[in-house]
């Protein structure tokens, strides 16, 4: 069973916190609400907890495009001190 985060919409809550987890199977709905206090909710998943935008790998593409630019800028100095 996914262990689902749940966030309230103004943090922090007064009896919640930042939020709370909540395991739930496939079967259970969503919560909308903070069972203590009331105020909506929105869930976050394990699978957008865990893999947050900065841990994004690179793209091939941009690897290369900054391994090129940093070689092209060695190479060309290198070439006009000759
Ligand atoms: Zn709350």
């Amino acid at each position: 069973m996914p262990l689902v985060f749940y966030r309230p919409h103004k943090v922090p809550c007064r009896l919640c916190g930042n939020g709370f987890e909540r395991r739930e199977s496939a079967a259970d709905t969503r919560l909308s609400h903070c069972h203590k206090c009331g105020q909506a909710v929105t869930p976050l998943l394990p699978d957008s907890v865990s893999s947050p935008q900065s841990a994004r790998k690179p793209s091939i593409r941009e690897a290369k495009a900054a391994g090129f630019t940093v070689l092209k800028k060695i190479s060309s100095g290198e070439y006009e001190k000759q």
